[in-house]
């Protein structure tokens, strides 16, 4: 009798441990950034702490409780999460807790339907196509275009014109034909390409919504009152890198989150960061991803960060970010013929980021990617300066069903349309 309650005992707590260390993994792998976090979380046989900044413990999730409370966090919005763990502090939950938290878990990603000719069918795809500005005024402010004469020399009118936020935009728009003729159903941030996560350009959202917005998060004690006037007092290009920016990243990301996403896309085009002011073009070119992670105990000291941490530390959305990430990085470069980067090939890759395992793929604790409750991949297919890539992507001659683009951006599309296509399937 007692030999068999030993063998009972080793297997819940083998199985417990299975779970913690499954947690452990994603906090060594992905997380913990260069040991930043190793007085933040502690990992016990059969609980995990969370501690604050002076070494307090604030939560503990039990290992009974990963499951239910992975499930939890998935499936519920960030308002449901935060209250359910701000309540839960170290409270260890009892069988009737986590059984009544479970049956209150509606899973919206289940795919019932199935249909042999739409293997996509049953399938959200959320995409954000980077950055708004198309024009040089709001490029100016946004800093995300290139404009510079290629040759100077020999051909003084041979002038490179991008704006990256067209170029994610039509990525976008081609990836989601492809996904939706497969039968997945697409959703994109931004209505048109000229436009922001509110659909309007910044000009517009500061004659019409600036004063709302400012009041209405005053009024909610979301800004403190000096906070509002240095805001109100701003200059346009200082209230966009102090406020609007993340103000439209966090509205992408919950209208991502509320379409319950099977997976998301995030799109960008990079530049070689050694080229600034990139008023030339560049011989380098590389293909990388980037998924969340990379956590600083600074990150962990705002309340609203603990919460996105615990996501992504209990479920296993890090470690599917990291498959649907390497099937897009190789598909790039296999696609459109780029090395993959290391993480010697760009000062941010190693300073700011984690390397996953995969190659090309690197956690970086990007607004982004710490926003989105799924499987996520932000994607830098390949340098805009490039001196081959700068005047292909300045064409507009293909027409691919209807969409006005270019070769490289459609291989570009197209490497994504692989990467979600073969992990949906999978
Ligand atoms: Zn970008």
């Amino acid at each position: 009798m007692t030999k068999l309650f030993f063998v009972f005992c080793f297997i819940v707590n083998f199985c417990f441990a299975q779970t913690i260390t499954q947690c452990k993994y994603r906090f060594d792998n992905y997380l913990n950034f260069k040991g930043s976090l190793n007085n933040r979380v502690q990992f016990q046989n059969d609980v995990i702490y969370l501690l604050n900044a002076k070494g307090k413990k604030e939560t503990a999730i039990y290992a009974n409780e990963i499951d239910v409370l992975a499930r939890f966090l998935t499936h519920n919005s960030f308002v449901n999460q935060q209250k359910l763990l701000q309540n839960k502090g170290l409270k260890k939950f009892t069988k009737l807790q986590r059984d009544s938290l479970s049956a209150k878990i509606i899973d919206k990603r289940k795919v019932v339907s199935q249909d042999k000719n739409l293997p996509l069918k049953g399938f959200r795809v959320a995409i954000d196509p980077g950055h708004t500005a198309v024009n040089l005024t709001d490029a100016q402010i946004e800093q995300k275009f290139l404009y510079f004469v290629k040759d100077s020399i020999l051909n003084p009118y041979d002038t490179i014109k991008l704006f990256e936020s067209v170029l994610t935009y039509n990525t976008a728009q081609l990836v989601q034909k492809m996904l939706e003729e497969q039968g997945a159903q697409v959703l994109i941030t931004r209505n048109k390409h000229s436009n922001n996560s509110f659909n309007c350009h910044y000009s517009a959202w500061l004659a019409n919504n600036k004063k709302r917005v400012l009041d209405s998060l005053k009024t909610a004690k979301v800004l403190p009152n000096s906070k509002y006037n240095s805001l109100c007092k701003m200059s346009d290009r200082d209230l966009f890198w102090e406020f609007f920016r993340d103000f439209d990243l966090n509205n992408r990301a919950k209208i991502m989150n509320d379409f319950n996403p099977h997976v998301s896309l995030i799109i960008h085009y990079n530049v070689d960061e050694k080229n600034e002011p990139w008023k030339q073009v560049s011989k380098k070119n590389y293909t990388m991803a980037f998924i969340g992670g990379a956590f600083t105990s600074a990150n962990l000291d705002k309340p609203e960060n603990r919460i996105h941490f615990l996501r992504l530390l209990l479920t296993d959305q890090l470690d599917q970010s990291e498959k649907l990430a390497a099937n897009s990085v190789n598909c790039s470069s296999k696609n459109l013929n780029i090395p993959v980067a290391s993480q010697f090939d760009a000062g941010y890759l190693k300073d700011n980021c984690l390397f996953s395992g995969s190659a090309g793929v690197f956690c970086r604790n990007l607004n982004m990617c710490r926003l989105i409750n799924s499987p996520l991949v932000y994607g830098e297919s390949l340098y805009q300066d490039n001196e081959f890539e700068c005047v292909a992507l300045m064409k507009t001659d293909v027409n691919y069903k209807n969409i006005i683009t270019n070769d490289r951006t459609l291989l570009v599309a197209k490497s994504y349309y692989q990467a979600v296509f073969d992990f949906l399937k999978k």
